[in-house]
């Protein structure tokens, strides 16, 4: 092989790429350090090529793979992407986005100081507690209230304060596995009382319940079973019977409602999702829920109930160690405001989603396919079904207007168009059935409208 030497010796060192614009923008924006490293490599790289018959790249191309090899190295690793599956609370996506107004809340309170654990007022030690306090009380009914980073530190928590070394009675339809490894049993082991399970899969009765107390019996606990439905010959307590039971025996109701949903359902041709304030008005001692299901907002717990019952759970030492940060607490006050001004429904995004008329979604489908049949892209509309997801609300549906990719007048295939959907700068999730991949406009914001045509013709026109 005869190697062109004038090739090795038309390529820059590293020192007078550095001292470039170029090369000094970048020592700027990514240390000199890294600037350096970034450069070696890209000659190194360039010498390689050369090495194997190529020409010496133009100092243009060596800054600029040398930029793009630190762009790389600082891009996010969490990132945002767009849900384009119809999913509307999608666990693996984040679950739910958060109102504009939230993120501006957390932005005001944690890029400064904030008044935290502070009463501004009597210029005292203050508790975090009392920011969401009054506004739970007030939107559910609850005598106090307390917030906790997630549901499942909500459970454990209460569990731990209210039953220690006692029995808790749970119906056997209700030892539920919500995903993610958090399964009842484990997680009433874990808080150290022991299980009792009453009834069976599908029937149990108040009646199964009273023959289980003993001395020993703390809690009667009820839990949404949040991911499935149990149809056919079926019999659950309510709430109230609970209630009225725990009351005569001195027991506790303590109810884990999984999503904690403080609209009525109904309303947008869904399914009944119990309420907080249904169960606190039926005599629960202690109800708890997430705070990025149905809610719509921040990840967290929400233990709502008795005076006496959230006192305990406050002075609990797991309490510390379950407690609410600072920008989640912004995010939480500032959803639940939207709730207290009746404006849920249009400034969250996930009662935007669920609210969102079918003609709209229906106009913005048909929008999406004028775009990319204009180019010649074989593309359709067709009537379909988004869901809530999020262990919410299973088996209803919304009804849709997806844009559909036939698999047969395509000629790259459904997995590989998915695939570089994914590998877009601002990845694009999809979803494929038989034979067809669907985009649902109902879970795409509004403003990423641009960015999926954009992302649609690079890929379907290549
Ligand atoms: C989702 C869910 C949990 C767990 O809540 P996280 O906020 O995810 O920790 C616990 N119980 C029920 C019934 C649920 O649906």
């Amino acid at each position: 092989m005869t190697l062109d030497q004038n090739q090795f010796r038309l390529l820059p060192s590293v020192d007078e790429l550095l001292h470039t614009p170029q090369g000094e923008a970048m020592t700027l924006t990514f240390s000199h350090a890294l600037t350096v490293s970034a450069l070696r490599l890209s000659v190194s790289q360039a010498r390689d090529a050369i090495r194997a018959g190529g020409t010496c790249p133009s100092l243009e191309s060596l800054l600029a793979a040398a930029e793009l090899s630190l762009k790389q190295q600082f891009h996010p690793q969490l990132r945002p992407v767009i849900n384009a599956t119809g999913v509307i609370i999608n666990t693996n996506l984040g679950r739910a986005p958060l109102s504009q107004a939230a993120l501006l809340a957390v932005q005001q309170v944690s890029s400064g100081y904030s008044n935290l654990e502070y009463d501004v007022e009597l210029g005292t030690r203050g508790s975090r507690h009392v920011h969401v306090g009054a506004l739970l009380r007030e939107l559910t009914g609850a005598e106090a209230a307390l917030v906790t980073n997630n549901n499942a530190a909500a459970v454990l928590l209460g569990l731990s304060a209210l039953a220690l070394g006692r029995e808790v009675v749970i119906s056997r339809g209700q030892l539920v596995e919500i995903g993610g490894g958090f399964r009842v049993p484990d997680v009433m082991r874990q808080s150290g009382c022991q299980l009792v399970e009453v009834g069976t899969t599908n029937r149990t009765r108040i009646a199964d319940y009273v023959s289980a107390i003993t001395e020993r019996t703390a809690v009667l606990l009820a839990v949404h079973p949040s991911n499935f439905l149990i149809t056919g010959f079926t019999e659950s307590t309510s709430i109230a019977a609970l209630a009225e039971v725990a009351q005569e025996r001195g027991l506790l109701v303590m109810d884990d409602l999984g999503s904690g949903c403080l609209l009525e359902c109904e309303k947008y041709g869904l399914a009944h999702e119990p309420t907080p304030q249904e169960s606190l008005a039926a005599g629960a001692d202690l109800v708890c829920f997430s705070g990025d299901k149905l809610l719509g907002g921040p990840q967290a717990g929400i233990l709502l109930g008795k005076a006496e019952v959230i006192a305990r759970l406050a002075k609990h030492p797991l309490m510390r160690a379950v407690r609410i940060d600072k920008m989640t607490l912004a995010a939480l006050e500032t959803t639940l405001r939207h709730y207290q001004r009746g404006e849920a429904e249009t400034q969250i995004p996930v009662w935007r989603m669920i609210a969102a008329r079918p003609e709209k979604i229906a106009r913005r489908a048909a929008d999406w396919a004028h775009q990319l049949t204009a180019l010649g892209l074989a593309v359709h509309t067709q009537p379909g079904q988004s869901t809530i997801g999020g262990g919410s609300l299973p088996g209803e549906t919304l009804p849709t207007t997806l844009l559909a990719l036939d698999a047969t007048s395509l000629s790259l295939s459904l997995e590989t168009i998915s695939q570089r959907l994914r590998s877009h700068s601002t990845p694009i999730i999809t979803r494929i059935s038989r034979d067809t991949l669907y985009l649902d406009p109902r879970t795409v914001l509004e403003e990423q409208d641009t960015e999926i045509i954009a992302a649609l013709l690079v890929i379907l026109a290549a």
